[in-house]
Parts: structure tokens; C-alpha cells; sequence
């Protein structure tokens, strides 16, 4: 049951298997965050999977994976259901009734699709892939969210549902909120590779929520540091170093120390690498915890997802009720 007094949130991910650390301070900590004081509804967004991939084999897995860090993290499946937008038939049936209402010109402007897109000829890109602000847009308004969590750089997909929202409400009836977007804090944690580039798994640069204690110092001791500080006593400038972010995000009581022991040269690189990977594996410990005790009771992520696709749907299917009575669809 949804509560009516509290607004709607709608946050969702591509099931792209184990988590990472930029997906916990970009997404997961925010919903995590927001249990409370808001209707929240968790979307696996695996039909969004097949714009940029046809191979269906890992599908599944890589859903399991995924809900299993989301749970592990901290989402609570009897507050907010999880569920996979495949499974909810309803999330297809608006957006062809959406796909009516924004022309392909204002899909190929958005500039989340031509930086995706960049490497391609329009002509290459599939009817679908265009299309994914629409299903972006049927994916929330299904269940009149009236926030949308995002980075920066997804707020041109919020707009893209705020006009589909008026168009329907201008064409056929008021039926639709208009949401608005909700920035995340943290939005872009830096990969390993380097303090501009964002953690992704394409990119290789990733801490995974389930890396052991050894993995996480391993794959820190290779990540790159201010290049001006090439001796342990050289003073260093902790602004422009990718370990010092990491630092501020998951260590913040000691960033003061830190940065002075940087700036004066009294601390080196490779103890200051072991100090940042100490707390980023206290912060993973109970994560990995977790992790463990759903891995060992694979049907129960099952049936919290089957718990999580009925409540959905029982949401989903009163909106399209509102949408065939004002459409005069029978
Ligand atoms: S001492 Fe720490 S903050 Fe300074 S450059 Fe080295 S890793 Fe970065």
C-alpha cells in the first residue's frame, strides 16, 4: 500500500551484475536514504538492458547480483518493492502510448543520447535505443512519481518525461504528476584510472561493494596520485588526487590530517593508500555481511522480487485504468 500523504519516487538501474562504489554514492545511498519519507518503487530496468545489448544471457545473474547489493545495502523490501520491469507488462503498454507523443527529432536532441551514441551513425541506432527516454518516461509516470533521483547528466531524461506528462495531460486528461528531479549528492565517484573519469565496470576502474579486504588494497595501490609527489617526503597536493576524493567520501574524520600530511611531505603515498583502503573496508564489511547471507538463500531474492513485481503491479495496473478511461480506450 502506498502512503498517500508522502510523495512518489521511482529510482531504477540496468542490471549490470555486482555493484560498485560509484553506483553506492551516486544511487544506492541516496534510496537508501529516502525509505522513509517517501513512497519509493525500485525498478530493475532490464528491458533498458537491451538497448545497448541483445545478449540475454546474463540477464538473470546479473539481476540477482544486483538486488542482492541493493538489499545488502540497505533497501528494505517490505517499504519499497523490488521488482523487474519485464515482469510488469504495463511498463511496454504506456510507452507505446507514449511513444505517440514525442517526435523523433526532440529523441535525437537529447544530449544523453548523443553522448551515448557518439561513436555511431543515426542511422545505426536501433528504434528502441531513440526511444529510451519515452520508456524512461512510462517507467516513473506508471507510478505518478513526482520525484526521479539523477545525476547531472540524466536530468534531460526528466525533462523528456515532463513534457510527455503535459502532452498527455494537455491531450486526453489530467492524469499525470510532473516530476521533478532529485540530484544526488555524490553524484560522480572517480574511477581508479584517474580523478575525471567516472567508476564504471566498462571502464575497468571499479571497487566492487563485494571486493575482498586484499582486492580493495590491491587495486588501490595502482591507483594514480598527484604526479608532482614522486618521493615519499615531496609535498603533495591532495585536489588533485583520485585517492584524496576517495578519502573525503569514505574517511572524512581524517581528511584534515591527511591533507596537512600531504601538503608538509610527512605522509607518503603508499601509507597514505593503506590508511584509505583501512576504511574503505571497514565501510564494505557489513555489505559483504550481507551479501553472504542472501548468496546462501537464493530463493529468497526470488520471492522478495515476485512480493515486489504483485505490489507493482497493482499500481501499474490502476494507472493504465486512468489512462484507457481518459484515453476513452473502452
Ligand atoms: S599522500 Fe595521499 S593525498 Fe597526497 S598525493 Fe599521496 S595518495 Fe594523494
Amino acid at each position: 500500500m502506498t502512503d498517500t500523504k508522502k510523495k512518489t519516487i521511482l529510482s531504477g538501474m540496468r542490471p549490470t551484475g555486482k555493484l560498485h562504489l560509484g553506483h553506492w554514492t551516486g544511487a544506492l545511498e541516496n534510496w537508501v536514504s529516502l525509505q522513509d519519507a517517501y513512497n519509493n518503487f525500485h525498478l530493475v530496468a532490464d528491458y533498458h538492458a537491451l538497448t545497448t545489448s541483445l545478449d540475454t544471457s546474463d540477464l538473470y545473474q546479473n539481476t540477482i547480483d544486483m538486488v542482492i547489493d541493493w538489499l545488502a545495502g540497505g533497501i528494505d523490501p517490505s517499504k519499497s518493492p523490488v521488482f523487474r520491469q519485464s515482469q510488469i507488462k504495463e511498463h511496454t503498454e504506456l510507452h507505446l502510448i507514449f511513444s505517440m507523443l514525442v517526435t523523433t527529432s526532440r529523441l535525437e536532441r537529447n544530449p544523453s543520447i548523443k553522448e551515448q551514441v557518439r561513436d555511431l551513425e543515426i542511422e545505426n541506432i536501433t528504434y528502441g535505443h531513440l526511444g529510451y527516454p519515452v520508456l524512461q518516461a512510462a517507467d516513473i509516470l506508471l507510478y505518478r512519481g513526482d520525484l526521479v533521483p539523477v545525476g547531472e547528466d540524466q536530468l534531460s531524461h526528466v525533462e523528456i518525461t515532463r513534457e510527455i506528462a503535459r502532452r498527455f495531460n494537455a491531450t486526453w486528461g489530467e492524469v499525470f504528476p510532473e516530476p521533478e528531479p532529485k540530484l544526488t549528492k555524490f553524484a560522480r565517484l572517480p574511477g581508479l584510472d584517474g580523478k575525471d573519469k567516472k567508476m564504471s565496470k566498462s571502464m575497468n576502474n571499479t571497487i566492487l561493494l563485494a571486493d575482498a579486504p586484499e582486492t580493495v588494497e590491491q587495486k588501490l595501490r595502482k591507483a594514480p596520485t598527484d604526479a608532482l609527489k614522486v618521493r615519499r617526503n615531496d609535498p603533495g597536493r591532495p585536489d588533485v588526487c583520485l585517492v584524496f576524493t576517495y578519502h573525503e567520501k569514505f574517511n572524512p574524520e581524517e581528511t584534515g590530517e591527511i591533507r596537512a600530511g600531504c601538503e608538509s611531505g610527512a605522509l607518503g603515498c603508499v601509507d597514505c593508500k593503506k590508511r584509505c583502503a583501512a576504511r574503505i573496508n571497514e565501510f564494505l564489511a557489513p555489505h559483504i555481511e550481507r551479501r553472504k547471507e542472501y548468496e546462501a538463500r537464493p530463493s529468497l531474492v526470488e520471492d522478495i522480487l515476485r512480493d515486489g513485481e504483485s505490489r507493482g503491479r497493482a499500481v501499474a495496473g490502476e494507472t493504465m485504468e486512468a489512462v484507457r478511461t481518459s484515453m476513452k480506450l473502452g
